[in-house]
């Protein structure tokens, strides 16, 4: 079990945020194992420790956390993201300098890394594909439709035509990471502490940074941006399909080739028809005269109207077909199966209800 985080620290647990940084401060440069004076892992240990522990309690919501679930805390546990390095950093900064801290940094952070080699790949990496999802009509998957989605994703930045660096600046490798484009981070969960590996928050996982980034991007090489793309649907498309757009995804960073586009095709719930497969149901409403007498339908169709034939004597659960009115497969299409209903009047005329009881007298016999 781990430490209270307030007696490492040596601060009450009503302690300001003010004097919890004044004792990470202290005991930071006490543990520091360039200045320690005993054993070099003892020192090591409680580094980490108070680091640890000024992690937590540097940020209001953690710390709450903390104060209601002590080190077994929410499963998700604590996590050493970006925003908790540059704070921890920039604390540290106005004590010792950034250096400092780098070195430190690396110390704790990076040890175990001893041994594992990465090849320098420089700035350049591919963008992320990206999945977009679209809701099409029914009739626009049947017969193909140019749909106009907007896309949020990283687009290649104008101003240094997506280097990342102002003109003229040149690449230097990154202090942080010292080039290898990794750190390790601790993290604590209800069964223990993990040691993750990550991209470098300082250079974005690429080892090196530019010495004077680009204004508008950062140093990205990348902006994020709202892009309007049109998509193009193949007729016949199945619902939930994908597409690939190729290019069409995230921007690398620093020139990197973008990444791809997956346009997920959802088909709308259709008002009048169902589909299976290639081949399209509807629902027509007939009277019992029709069913028993046969007759001449109208059926509703993507394109507009059929007329169907009702062969005398046809019951209800017998299905008809128009060949050929359902969705688009290769070269052929798919049939539109007509499912009857019988049409039940809630009102009938007097001369109808007549013809009805002598209809029902002959029926009984
Ligand atoms: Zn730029
Ligand atoms: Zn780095």
């Amino acid at each position: 079990m781990p430490r209270d985080y307030y007696e490492v620290l040596g601060v009450a647990r009503d302690a300001s945020q003010e004097e919890i940084k004044r004792a990470y401060r202290r005991l930071a440069k006490k543990y520091h194992p360039h200045v320690y004076k005993g054993d070099k892992s003892e020192a090591d240990r409680r580094f980490r420790e108070v680091a640890e522990a000024y992690e937590v309690l540097s940020d209001p919501e953690k710390r709450s956390q903390y104060d209601r679930f002590g080190h077994a805390g929410p499963s998700q546990g604590f996590d050493f993201g970006p925003a908790d390095f540059r704070r921890a950093r920039e604390t540290f900064a106005e004590s010792f300098g950034a250096s400092a801290f780098d070195e430190i940094f690396n110390l704790f952070f990076t040890d175990g890394m001893q041994g594992r080699t990465r090849t320098r790949q420089g700035r350049a990496r591919p963008g992320e594909d990206l999945e977009y999802r679209i809701r099409v009509s029914l009739e626009d998957a049947a017969f193909g439709a140019n749909v106009k989605a907007t896309v949020p994703r990283f687009v290649r930045c104008d101003d240094c035509g997506g280097s990342g660096a102002e003109a003229d600046s040149g690449v230097e490798t990154c202090a942080t990471c010292k080039g290898t484009g990794q750190v390790q981070y601790r993290r604590m969960s209800m069964l223990g502490s993990f040691v993750n590996v990550r991209p470098c928050p300082e250079c974005q996982g690429t080892g090196e940074v530019v010495a004077r980034p680009c204004r508008k991007c950062r140093g990205g090489g990348r902006v994020k941006e709202r892009s309007e793309i049109t998509i193009t649907i193949p007729k016949g498309i199945e619902n939930g399909a994908r597409l690939r757009l190729r290019g069409q995804g995230n921007a690398g960073v620093a020139g990197g080739p973008t990444g791809d586009l997956f346009i997920v095709v959802e088909i709308q719930p259709h008002p009048v028809f169902r589909r299976h497969g290639a081949d399209l149901e509807v629902e027509v409403p007939v009277s019992y005269a029709t069913l028993v007498l046969g007759g001449e339908i109208r059926v509703p169709t993507l394109e507009g109207e059929e007329k169907l034939k009702v062969p005398p004597g046809t019951t209800l659960d017998e299905q008809l077909k128009v060949p050929g009115s359902g969705l688009p497969q290769g070269t052929r299409r798919g049939d539109l199966r007509v499912r009857l209903s019988l049409i039940v009047p809630k009102r009938i005329s007097r001369r109808q209800r007549e013809l009805l009881r002598e209809l029902a007298a002959t029926l009984k016999e």
